[in-house]
């Protein structure tokens, strides 16, 4: 029998949270950044629509394929199994490598372009789960070269989704509003 390559949203879903928690990141701890993220634009931001969001973008098939592609590359280089030079350039998470980013970028796209200025700001400024990341990483030991970039694009595009649905609600003040059944 042929291994399964199809999965349903329910079973990416299921994969990525456990691939995720194997490597120390909770679907909370990307939440808090989309949470503080967002709350510095709107005050009716609340944690349940983070997480939510989270939640939803870890059922996207192209999420789950970055995910699991990722967490594999970290792996194996912490096991050394890469070919010099570009074992050492991602063991030693080099700056101007930029495959990371460049994955981050595609995955903070989901929701627009704001998702890439969202993605800009925590890829700098490094709250939360993904500074603890990047700085476990730096022990020479643990790599987290792509996962510190994947769960902060998560965050990036989980936080744009909020805001998605933020001005979803505020045009639906308009007397004339009509849903379309969004699917955000
Ligand atoms: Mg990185």
């Amino acid at each position: 029998m042929k291994t399964k390559i199809y999965f349903s949203r329910e079973e990416m879903f299921q994969l990525n949270r456990d691939r995720l928690l194997e490597r120390g990141v909770t679907i909370q701890s990307i939440a808090e950044i989309s949470f503080k993220q967002q709350s510095r634009y709107n005050d009716n931001v609340s944690m349940r629509t983070c997480i939510e969001s989270v939640e939803k973008i870890l059922t996207l098939r192209d999420i789950f394929h970055i995910i699991q592609l990722g967490i594999e590359i970290d792996c194996l280089t912490e096991k050394g199994l890469f070919r010099s030079p570009i074992q050492e350039i991602m063991q030693a998470d080099l700056g101007m490598f930029g495959v990371d980013e460049v994955i981050g970028l595609a995955v903070a796209s989901n929701y627009g372009t704001i998702g890439q200025t969202n993605f800009g700001d925590i890829d700098v400024n490094k709250p939360g789960i993904v500074k603890e990341l990047n700085d476990a990483g730096k022990d020479g030991k643990i790599c987290h070269t792509f996962l510190d970039d994947i769960v902060g694009a998560i965050a990036a595009a989980a936080s744009t989704r909020v805001a998605q649905i933020l001005s979803e609600n505020e045009a639906a003040k308009d007397p004339h509003y009509t849903n379309i059944k969004l699917d955000l």
